[in-house]
């Protein structure tokens, strides 16, 4: 089970898509256990298209929580 610093919002108006590195990404073929910060710089999210500048961790430094 990942920590909630593990997971990444996309904040994107209507999307809200979470990165859950336990899941990975099927549709960016994105293996299962892959840590948001080993994706490569051009993966998008999957539901909207935003590059990763638009996802924020759930928790800790920089959170959606703290912003
Ligand atoms: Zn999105």
């Amino acid at each position: 089970m990942a920590n909630p610093e593990e997971m990444w919002q996309c904040q994107t108006v209507n999307c809200g898509y979470i990165y859950n590195p336990d899941k990975g990404d099927k549709k960016g073929k994105i293996p299962k256990g892959t840590r948001f910060e080993d994706l490569s710089e051009d993966w998008k999210c999957p539901i909207c298209g935003a590059t990763r500048k638009s996802f924020k961790p759930l928790a800790g430094p920089g959170s959606v929580k703290e912003a």
